[in-house]
């Protein structure tokens, strides 16, 4: 098997982590992309939605699509998600498996930051897209790191979970940055207030 992840915050998920997702499934020809939210450590709790929101709304995302699953190992396990012990728990758990990490072009340029990031070289290999709004700074990356990243060409979509965040907080729709049925459940009564109720 040949398993994409596709790790972030998703607070909220929007449509450049799903073409992002989509472009390398099908450059890879993976068989699945499993999207799996980070846990956010309790001082940055109140910064957005909540995992259990997190989760909810990348399922409603990624619902019609059969190749794309959900995976709640970083979540269930808490604390501060480090990609190294989460690909190195997956390794474990599925030895016959290929795993290619996910990643737009801020983090290729944040990778030489990585906890243990060489170790984790040994464990995935990372697919980077490129992202609307960052230049890809290549010269930063160790050579062992460097080695293990394919490239793949995506629109260019300038839209992150920040602006999104910031548009709700101010009244302003999400409309077509969001899947429709995402958008429908940041609308719905409750939702919508709640967040708006936590970033003030
Ligand atoms: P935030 O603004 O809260 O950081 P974000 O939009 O960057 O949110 P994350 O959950 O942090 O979303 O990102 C998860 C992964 O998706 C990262 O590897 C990131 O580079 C990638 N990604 C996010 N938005 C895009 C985009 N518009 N195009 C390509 N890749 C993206
Ligand atoms: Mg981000």
């Amino acid at each position: 098997m040949k398993i994409g992840i596709m790790g972030g915050t998703f607070d909220p998920i929007h449509i450049g982590h799903l073409v992002a997702a989509e472009t390398v499934r099908e450059g890879l020809k993976l068989d699945e992309v499993w999207f799996m939210p980070s846990h956010i450590p309790p001082h940055k709790a109140e910064a957005g939605f909540s995992a259990e929101e997190r989760m909810e709304m990348v399922e409603l995302a990624i619902g019609t699509q059969p190749a794309f699953r959900t995976l709640d190992i970083e979540l269930r396990r808490g604390g501060v998600s480090y990609t190294v012990d989460t690909m190195g728990e997956l390794v474990t758990k599925y030895p016959d498996t290929r795993f290619h990490f996910i990643i737009g072009t801020d983090m290729v340029n944040y990778l030489p930051k990585w906890n243990r990031i060489e170790e984790l070289a040994g464990l995935t290999r990372f697919a980077a897209v490129g992202r609307g709004g960052y230049e890809l700074h290549q010269e930063v990356v160790p050579e062992a790191v460097a080695s293990v990243i394919d490239y793949f060409d995506m629109p260019q979509l300038e839209i992150s979970s920040t602006e999104i965040r910031s548009r709700l907080k101010s009244g302003r729709s999400a409309r077509y940055l969001v899947p429709e049925n995402v958008h429908d459940y940041l609308q719905r009564s409750g939702h919508h207030a709640a967040y708006a109720r936590t970033i003030d």
